[in-house]
């Protein structure tokens, strides 16, 4: 006897993408230091994206040899899973020292290679100590960048990612719980840095949103504002006659804009290096009107830094 299957019954159920995808440890700095000397070579901002690779370096080096530091505690965590805050948030969690270290061991290996201003202000804030990286660190992660010593901050933002990173990825993914505010990192609350959509697996053609500190990604579903969550009036724009893998998802509602890249345009894209790269993408939106919603620590003006 034969039994007559229909259509659906006979497929394995589709797996679903995750919703967060944590930070490859081993290697997300390595990559990020190997895109930013690809994307240098003829590039306008190329001495700066040449800095950036040592700095990307020198993270994957701080992060692989990260001492003890203090994590959430379980009561904690459960409590944040339950009512969707993020445990990590980057302006409530309570860092401890660990990071300095990080941060004294990154300038030291980057230091050589900076211009003869910027030497002057690492070493400045080397010699100043543990408050003043905290008072820095507390304006970064408050998006407060007036006044503060743009040549130095950075680095101060490097070492304070690779604290973040080794915070989540110490937790692991079962350790958080999606936020009650979609367009913040569920893990530390930043806004995202840009939209990234996969170009593999379960997670083809899906975007997530990548994390400015942390780099954990959270799904978001396509053509929506991730500012206001508008679904109206979404456009793209791209520069003409170039690959097409990067292009600004604007809203009209609330004016503002995210870079959206795409992997299945470029496997290769790597989140910060392509934003810094794709600067002239971030000019011909502030002409056109749009406010730029993303935030990074590094996409500040090349020559305050490099030697
Ligand atoms: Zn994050
Ligand atoms: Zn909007």
């Amino acid at each position: 006897m034969t039994t007559i299957m229909k259509p659906g019954e006979i497929e394995p159920p589709v797996p679903k993408a995750p919703w967060l995808r944590l930070p490859e440890r081993e290697t997300l700095f390595a990559r990020r230091g190997e895109r930013c000397k690809t994307l240098a070579k003829g590039h306008v901002l190329e001495e700066y994206l040449l800095f950036m690779a040592k700095v990307a370096e020198a993270q994957q080096e701080a992060l692989n040899s990260y001492g003890q530091t203090a994590l959430p505690d379980a009561a904690l965590l459960h409590l944040c899973r339950q009512h969707g805050m993020p445990p990590l948030a980057r302006q409530n969690w309570q860092r401890d020292a660990s990071w300095h270290g990080a941060l004294r061991e990154i300038i030291g290996m980057v230091r050589d290679a900076a211009k003869p201003a910027t030497k002057s202000s690492l070493d400045r804030l080397l010699a100043e100590g543990g408050p003043a990286f905290e008072a820095m660190a507390d304006r970064l992660l408050a998006g407060d960048y007036a006044g503060i010593d743009l040549a130095a901050a950075p680095l101060v933002g490097a070492a304070l990612q690779v604290y973040w990173m080794h915070l989540v990825t110490t937790l692991g993914r079962d350790a958080f719980e999606r936020s009650a505010a979609p367009n913040l990192c569920p893990v530390c609350a930043s806004p995202p840095l840009t939209s990234i959509v996969h170009h593999d697996g379960i997670e083809k053609g899906q975007r997530y949103l990548h994390c400015s500190l942390c780099a954990s990604e959270w799904h978001m579903v396509r053509i929506k504002c991730t500012t206001c969550q508008s679904t109206k009036d979404i456009a793209y724009h791209g520069i003409a006659g170039d690959a097409g893998a990067i292009k600004a998802e604007t809203c009209d509602e609330c004016q503002s804009y995210l870079k959206i890249m795409s992997m299945e345009h470029d496997p290769n894209l790597e989140p910060t290096v392509d934003d810094l790269a794709s600067l002239p993408l971030d000019i011909l939106m502030d002409k056109a009107g749009f406010m730029r919603s993303s935030a990074s620590f590094f996409l500040i003006p090349a020559e305050e830094v490099v030697a």
